[in-house]
């Protein structure tokens, strides 16, 4: 058993709402949504933090998910976010984008 929530969501050892996979990245809904979309996009691969990263082509997979789920559900403005360590809000060290989107996003964030 991992010690990873997220890649044993990814494996399917823990239930997530499934929104999205394919070879490198998997999506599912935000359990405690903070808006109408509330999607996390991960990397298959255990990643801990975007500070950590070292695979730019995977990276660059989790945003283009995030991505096409926003255009798949007609959402032409939305607001991709990475928290990154304990100060900023992470507190799961499974790299992850969080797409939020379908009410008006104020500016800055919290
Ligand atoms: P962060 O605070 O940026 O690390 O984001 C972690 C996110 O994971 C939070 O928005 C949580 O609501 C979400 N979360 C925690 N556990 C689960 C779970 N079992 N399934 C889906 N989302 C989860
Ligand atoms: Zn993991």
């Amino acid at each position: 058993m991992s010690e990873c929530l997220f890649c044993e969501i990814v494996a399917g050892r823990i239930p997530s709402k499934k929104v999205f996979e394919d070879d490198a990245t998997f999506a599912f809904e935000d359990i405690a949504p903070r808006a109408p979309t509330h999607v996390l996009i991960v990397p298959r691969r255990h990643i801990d933090t975007i500070g950590a990263a070292d695979d730019e082509a995977l990276v660059g997979r989790v945003f283009l998910t995030a991505a096409r789920i926003a255009r798949d559900r007609g959402l032409e403005s939305y607001r991709l976010v990475v928290n990154n360590g304990e100060g900023a809000g992470q507190t799961v060290f499974h790299l992850h984008v969080h797409l939020l989107g379908g009410r008006p996003l104020s500016w800055p964030p919290g």
